[in-house]
């Protein structure tokens, strides 16, 4: 006889410690097993009694999940779900979960915070300071910030929330959202190309897919009157990095702050590196003790609704509903 009710299994992942997701199995007393594999031969033998998986790397390709006939639900941390053949678990009748919102404010805020940086100049006259040099006037002109204009590409969760930050700055903010179906309170919608003209600050907050890669290069850059700062916290290849050294070398706009680039790490020898008027950060944007704890307790839960019979916060393969392994009240 099985001594709890339910088995999860934890996969792998390389968070410190696992104590929210045991923290939650407790309540519903089901036991929980962490594996660090990511072969599919140790996969189906460490998952194969697990009533629901949690996921971090390890890919579920569709011969490991054929190979588990009592997994009802795999609950991937984070937002992407490439690790998981969606196809397959939606035929198999396997729900697949993820956590889209755990980390909005640190990355708004991570962004509300290139944008101060770069618009004072202080991580460029901190280094003065360190090489003993103690003078303003190696960094003017440095513009007042009320009065300037917020350009974002992408208002949904993220966008709304640094507009929310940046407001009490005195900052107008327009935003570019093509698909937004209500206008966000206190943001002026404009098209594409308006954006790239009025704006004193750009910020990035649109998903990278094949309508938005490379979304920002050669041309747009020279459609950008007002010289801004460009900060992308969002993926690195919507801008199109060599029109973006070539921009800087060219002065068309006044500085980037980038948490995200084309290729992570960057090259030793890309230029940028080198600039003084360039900041970076290895795309951490996403990272606050807090949320990675909401992220790992909010994961489990995803598990632990459907073992107990309800649709986790947001499920990924919506096509499973009707037909999934879980018993879940108005399947
Ligand atoms: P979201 O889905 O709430 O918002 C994205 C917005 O972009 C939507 O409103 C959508 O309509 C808009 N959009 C889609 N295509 C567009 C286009 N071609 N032009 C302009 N707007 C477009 O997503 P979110 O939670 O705000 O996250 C935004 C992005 O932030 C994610 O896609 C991810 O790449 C990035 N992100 C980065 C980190 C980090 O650590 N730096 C962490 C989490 C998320």
């Amino acid at each position: 006889m099985k001594q709890h009710p339910y088995q999860v299994v934890i996969t792998d992942c390389d968070h410190g410690s696992i104590q929210e997701e045991k923290e939650e199995c407790v309540q519903i007393g089901a036991e929980l097993a962490l594996f660090q594999v990511r072969e599919e031969e140790d996969l189906i033998r460490a998952c194969k009694e697990a009533d629901g998986l949690i996921n971090q790397y390890a890919l579920l390709t569709r011969r490991v999940l054929e190979q588990l006939p009592n997994c009802k639900v795999v609950a991937r941390y984070g937002v992407g779900v490439d690790s998981v053949d969606l196809k397959a678990a939606t035929d198999l009748g396997i729900i697949v979960a993820n956590v889209p919102d755990y980390c909005i404010e640190e990355v708004a805020s991570h962004a509300a915070a290139l944008i101060l940086t770069l618009a004072r100049k202080t991580a460029f006259f901190d280094r003065m300071v360190k090489s003993n040099q103690w003078d303003f006037r190696q960094g003017i002109p440095i513009g007042r910030i009320s009065g300037k204009t917020l350009g974002l590409l992408g208002s949904g969760k993220i966008g709304l929330e640094v507009a929310k930050m940046i407001f009490p700055f005195g900052v107008k903010v327009i935003a570019y959202d093509p698909y937004l179906k209500e206008v966000p309170e206190g943001i002026e919608l404009k098209d594409f190309d308006a954006v790239l003209k009025e704006s004193d600050f750009i910020s990035i907050h649109c998903p990278l897919n094949d309508s938005t890669r490379h979304l920002i290069g050669e041309k747009e850059f020279k459609k950008m009157d007002k010289k801004p700062l460009l900060i992308n916290t969002s993926r690195g290849p919507i801008i199109d990095e060599k029109s973006l050294i070539q921009a800087l070398q060219e002065g068309l706009i006044n500085g980037a702050g980038l948490d995200v680039l084309e290729k992570e790490p960057p090259d030793s020898k890309n230029p940028m590196l080198a600039m003084e008027n360039v900041i970076f950060s290895p795309h951490v944007g996403f990272y606050s003790e807090e949320s990675i704890s909401e992220l790992k307790r909010r994961t489990a839960k995803n598990v632990l609704d459907v073992l107990i019979g309800r649709w986790p916060g947001s499920v990924v393969n919506q096509g499973v509903k009707g037909k999934t392994r879980a018993s879940i009240s108005h399947d």
